[in-house]
């Protein structure tokens, strides 16, 4: 008997995110579907330029602004990260589930996924102290990664 559903592949969540999102053109859905799977399972890292590019290849109509739409939308599901550099730029990635956060380097803009945390205990603190109900938070790491530190 197998009677536990199967994990829903990447593709299948974001199919099932642009569903619920209401985002109707099927045709740039797919496209950008099919890019962000093949990107995730390299786990490369891009921006909407750069993913709008790409996508431009195989519908040269298709808009920069319907690309962005996607992209944020799929961020605010959780289902790509948004990640920032001290420099004010920022990456798209579609990082594996699970809570984490980032390790950038500063001048390469490597981004590793860690998995340290912010403690639970300091967080709640914090809240009580401001009389603030925590939701969430962000935490990004930076610094200079091995090969820029043998450079400079
Ligand atoms: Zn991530
Ligand atoms: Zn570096
Ligand atoms: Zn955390």
């Amino acid at each position: 008997m197998k009677s536990e559903t199967e994990p829903l592949t990447f593709a299948a969540k974001i199919q099932a995110a642009f569903e619920e999102g209401g985002q109707r053109q099927t045709q740039p859905r797919a496209l950008i579907s099919k890019r962000l799977t093949d990107l995730a399972s390299c786990g490369t890292d891009f921006t909407v330029e750069q993913l709008w590019r790409d996508l431009q290849r195989s519908d040269p109509h298709l808009g920069r602004a319907t690309v962005f739409r996607a992209v944020e939308m799929l961020v605010s599901q959780g289902l790509l990260h948004r990640i920032e550099f001290t420099d004010g730029s920022h990456v798209y990635r579609a990082c594996g589930d699970g809570h984490h956060h980032h390790l950038t380097c500063v001048q390469c803009h490597r981004v590793i996924d860690v998995e340290v945390c912010l403690e639970e205990k300091s967080l709640q603190k914090v809240g009580a102290q401001h009389d603030f109900v925590i939701e969430g938070h962000t935490l990004t790491l930076y610094g200079l990664c091995p090969e820029c530190r043998k450079e400079s």
